[in-house]
């Protein structure tokens, strides 16, 4: 029955599981997946799973997820292909499931300074704009100008200011139920080689610090105020320290990896022994910054 409905209304799948959808590449059966091509299917289907009370989780690439083994009973909604952009002269209309790497390097080629920030930041637009994420001291907040919202059934377009922007947090947080739809972001023009050569310059730095070639979903925990969430993992030993296939990365000890079968419950019971040494030593308490999702 649910299944009849979301197949006419987009990609749909029953044989995915988290671990094919998320980064940290962990996670249980999904048992309805379905992939919108048009924000008028996405409006319908939001419709239809709240009028039956059909749970549901919107996602774009699933980069700061981690997720339960557990089926999930509900909808997972992908937005991957919701991936049109338009480039005009200042600004950029995206779609919610374009990657924003892609679009850093499009836009960079074209000369346009917008995502620099943002090239090695492995997720979606609507991820990037739920999450206000950022990098080098840049973050969403900064080039957002409009975002295409769906809450209560329409489709709206709401300002900057009224997202509620703030380290990674945005409105979205306290409305689960609105998706992101688009984005507008502003554009500069700058020369195409100097934009290139911060992004690359970035993206080394990021491979020599960050344990890119193993499954994570980026940093684990929030920087507290004026200190680093790295730093005092090193300072309780906990670099390299592994429960099972889950490890505290040896190369960024923020960086909590999957070498393979791990489970969230390895990953959680990690995360629960670092706050509780750090609340211990230093009465901090470490925020995750990675979602817990069906866990
Ligand atoms: C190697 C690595 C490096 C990283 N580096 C950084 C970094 O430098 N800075 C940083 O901030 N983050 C970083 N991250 C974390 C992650 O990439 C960001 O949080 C990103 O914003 C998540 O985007 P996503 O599309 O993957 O979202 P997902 O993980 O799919 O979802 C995250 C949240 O956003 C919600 N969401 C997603 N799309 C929509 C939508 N269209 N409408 C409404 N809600 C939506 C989901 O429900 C979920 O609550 C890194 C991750 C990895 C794996």
């Amino acid at each position: 029955m649910i299944r009849d409905f979301l197949e006419i209304h987009g990609e749909y799948h029953d044989d995915k599981s988290f671990k094919d959808l998320t980064t940290l590449k962990m996670g249980g059966p999904i048992r309805h997946l379905i992939m919108p091509e048009s924000a008028e299917d996405l409006k319908t289907i939001i419709a239809y799973l709240k009028t039956e009370r059909i749970p549901f989780k919107i996602i774009g690439n699933g980069s700061n997820l981690i997720c339960g083994e557990a089926e999930y009973e509900g909808v997972v909604i992908c937005m991957k292909k919701l991936n049109t952009y338009r480039i005009s002269e200042d600004e950029v209309y995206a779609e919610a499931g374009v990657l924003v790497p892609n679009l850093a390097m499009i836009l960079a080629k074209q000369g346009y300074s917008c995502l620099e920030f943002a090239a090695g930041i492995p997720g979606c637009i609507g991820g990037l704009v739920y999450m206000n994420a950022g990098a080098y001291k840049g973050c969403m907040a900064d080039v957002v100008k409009e975002v295409m919202v769906l809450k209560d059934d329409q489709l709206v377009w709401m300002n900057n200011d009224e997202l509620k922007f703030s380290y990674r947090n945005s409105i979205f947080h306290s409305h689960p139920h609105w998706a992101v739809v688009a984005a507008k972001l502003k554009l500069e023009r700058k020369p195409s080689e100097e934009i290139e050569e911060l992004m690359a310059d970035r993206l080394r730095r990021r491979r020599e610090t960050q344990p890119l070639d193993k499954a994570s979903a980026g940093s684990c925990f929030r920087n507290p105020d004026n200190d680093f969430a790295w730093k005092l993992i090193d300072s309780i030993g906990y670099r390299g320290f592994s429960i099972n296939d889950v490890c505290v990365s040896e190369k960024h000890s923020n960086f909590i990896v999957n070498n393979g079968n791990g489970t969230a419950d390895d990953y959680l019971n990690i995360v629960y022994q670092i706050q509780d040494r750090v609340k211990e030593k230093y009465q901090i308490r470490l925020v995750m910054e990675v979602e817990k999702f069906n866990c």
